[in-house]
C-alpha cells in the first residue's frame, strides 16, 4: 500500500493539539494495481459529520459526492478505497466499533481490498482488509 505524502500531511492536521480533543475522518481515494493500492486522495470533516471526543461519524454527503466526482475526472481509476479517522491516542489501534464497522464495509465491497487508516498523534495504524478479514499493515511514522 503506498499513502502519498499529501494524504498523510492532511490526516495528521487532525492529530494536532488543535484538532486532538475531537475525532475527525473521511474516505480514502485511490487506484488499485495488482494487490497494490495507492492512496492519492483524502476528504477531511465536513459540516455535516458527527465529531465527538471519542467518536467520527461520517454523515456529509460530501463525502460520497467528492469520490464520485474524482472517479469521473479520473476516468474510473480512482475509487473509494477505504477509510481513516483519528483517536486521541499516541498509538491508535482499533476499537470495537471500528472493528465492526469495517467488518460491514468489508461485506459491501466484497471485490477489492480496504485500506484502514487510524492517525494517532505518535503513530498511524494501517489496516488491509481482505476477504473480510482484516491484517494490520506497518505502521506510517
Ligand atoms: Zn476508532
Amino acid at each position: 500500500m503506498i499513502l502519498a505524502e499529501q494524504v498523510v500531511a492532511e490526516i495528521r492536521r487532525f492529530t494536532g493539539p488543535d484538532e486532538a480533543n475531537l475525532e475527525a475522518g473521511g474516505i480514502l481515494l485511490g487506484c488499485y494495481r495488482g494487490p497494490h493500492v495507492e492512496i492519492l486522495e483524502c476528504t477531511t470533516p465536513m459540516p455535516l459529520d458527527r465529531r465527538t471526543r471519542n467518536g467520527f461519524v461520517r454523515r456529509d454527503p460530501g463525502h460520497q459526492r467528492r469520490a464520485l466526482e474524482v472517479w469521473k475526472v479520473s476516468d474510473r481509476t480512482v475509487n473509494f478505497v477505504g477509510e481513516w479517522h483519528t483517536h486521541p491516542e499516541e498509538r491508535p489501534s482499533p476499537s470495537r466499533v471500528d472493528r465492526d464497522t469495517w467488518a460491514d464495509q468489508m461485506g459491501r465491497h466484497r471485490d477489492d481490498a480496504l485500506v484502514f487508516v487510524i492517525g494517532g498523534r505518535a503513530s498511524f495504524y494501517c489496516g488491509w482488509g481482505e476477504n473480510r478479514r482484516l491484517v494490520a499493515m506497518a505502521a506510517v511514522a
